[in-house]
């Protein structure tokens, strides 16, 4: 499978750009081991997989999608890749927005990632890498991150199925941070129960990571074709209206018809604070930035552009390596975190942030299981919204609720519109993955 890979990245990542750096040695020599029984053990030992290049991994540059970690080689891997194990037959490293702020890939320094459905649009963000590289046939599967939607919002306008498991579910140690509140890894791949399966190989507590949960990891296969039988599915009311492309609507309202016809008892449910999901979002994440980022000065890590001083080194190394959306985002938090301030921005968006737990908890003892669109419209042109950060943002107004309230969520292809892929978007209650494994298989 390894050759096979690489030979598909050959072949087509001229076009789609899925890669920051691709490792096509590593991913044959791990191979080889696995052949040799050295390492098959495991369902999902030699399928060969795209990383997101947020993941720290040894000796292999990991650069963020930035210019400020041009040439830096983490000394150790992440857990996640760690707890799939030593053989990991990574056949690169994939594209993002810089330090995944982003929902279209093109904030990244090492150029845009084009969606292989159309390569004159985007493949979402910000694991646009990720996705393209699975859609593509250039890994049989990959891992993301979703800091607000960054896995599910790329699966679906590339076609595939994109996980974001329970914040805590899986570690995050050696994930380079941007929020850490909302940080999870998450499963890309093509089906459900690949997507069950990479859970299953990445999840787990870690004593490295002291917001990962020490929750038994159940078998994410077990339930997976049990159906949806008496299920209660809730449609979300708030995310079938207004901005939702009606053609991404319809596809949704199929999808929900389906369940139905298959058994589930279908309704609608409200989450009257979603609509503050987008602002308090944009608040709580750039803060985290303001200090997650401080971190990269010259001194550590990659680039570092040399200056009289070491103050003036910091400045010259910041405004050379990071891009716009980075800079914009690290202005928008310290301003939010500012004396006088704080209280008007930060402590007014945690306060929404609960509101929104609240609306989901009331819901969940209603329904099992939620229903909205994954992201308001199918992959857009390439270009069409980069002079807007608004518009962009306005990508995540599906996905940053949930992201808020910490809770699982797939994104599963329900149909088309346009002629390219809608990602329906199923949503369900802290660790209960399973559940929501189910209901997706039963979607796709
Ligand atoms: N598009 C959102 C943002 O730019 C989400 C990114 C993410 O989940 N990493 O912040």
């Amino acid at each position: 499978a390894a050759e096979v890979a690489n030979a598909r990245v050959e072949e087509v990542e001229g076009e789609v750009n899925a890669f920051v750096t691709t490792t096509p040695e590593i991913a044959l020599d791990r191979a080889a081991r696995v052949d040799e029984g050295d390492g098959a053990k495991k369902p999902w030992d030699g399928v060969p997989m795209a990383v997101k290049d947020v993941l720290s991994t040894r000796g292999v540059r990991t650069t963020c999608g930035s210019k400020i970690l041009e040439g830096f080689e983490p000394l150790y891997d992440a857990s996640a890749l760690l707890n799939y194990g030593e053989d990991l037959v990574m056949v690169g490293k994939a594209n993002m927005d810089e330090f995944a702020m982003g929902s279209s890939t093109e904030n990244s320094a090492y150029g845009v990632t084009r969606n292989p459905w159309d390569l004159g649009r985007v493949p979402g963000g910000s694991s646009g890498g990720s996705a393209a590289a699975v859609a593509a046939g250039e890994g049989w599967w990959a891992l993301g991150t979703d800091t607000g939607g960054s896995v599910r919002q790329p699966a679906a306008l590339c076609g595939i199925v994109g996980l974001k498991p329970t914040y805590g579910r899986v570690s995050r140690y050696g994930l380079i941070a941007f929020a850490s509140s909302l940080d999870q890894i998450g499963p890309m791949t093509r089906d459900v129960r690949d997507s069950a399966l990479l859970l299953q190989a990445i999840a787990g507590h870690d004593p490295k990571d002291s917001t990962s949960a020490n929750v038994e990891v159940p078998d994410y296969l077990s339930e997976l074709e049990g159906g949806v039988s008496g299920l209660r599915v809730g449609v979300v009311t708030e995310l079938m209206g207004e901005g939702i492309d009606p053609g991404v609507r319809e596809v949704v309202e199929r999808t929900v018809k389906g369940l139905e016809g298959a058994g589930a008892e279908v309704g609608e449910v409200s989450l009257p604070h979603s609509r503050y999901g987008l602002p308090a979002y944009y608040i709580v994440a750039p803060a985290e930035v303001s200090s997650n980022l401080a971190r990269f000065d010259g001194v550590r890590y990659g680039l570092r552009v040399p200056a009289g001083g070491v103050h003036e080194m910091y400045r010259q190394t910041r405004e050379e390596g990071f891009g716009d959306e980075v800079k914009r985002r690290i202005m928008l938090g310290t301003y939010a975190l500012s004396s006088g301030y704080y209280d008007a921005y930060y402590a007014q968006a945690q306060k929404v942030r609960t509101k929104i737990i609240e609306d989901f908890r009331a819901a969940f003892s209603r329904y099992d299981v939620l229903v909205s669109p994954t992201s308001p419209s199918v992959a857009f042109e390439i270009g069409s919204k980069t002079g807007d950060p608004l518009a962009m943002y306005a990508q995540d107004i599906c996905a940053v609720p949930v992201s808020l309230a910490g809770l699982p969520a797939i994104s599963v292809p329900g149909g088309l519109s346009e002629g390219l892929p809608v990602g329906v978007q199923l949503i369900s209650d802290h660790f209960t993955e399973p559940m929501l494994l189910r209901a997706a298989r039963a979607v796709e």
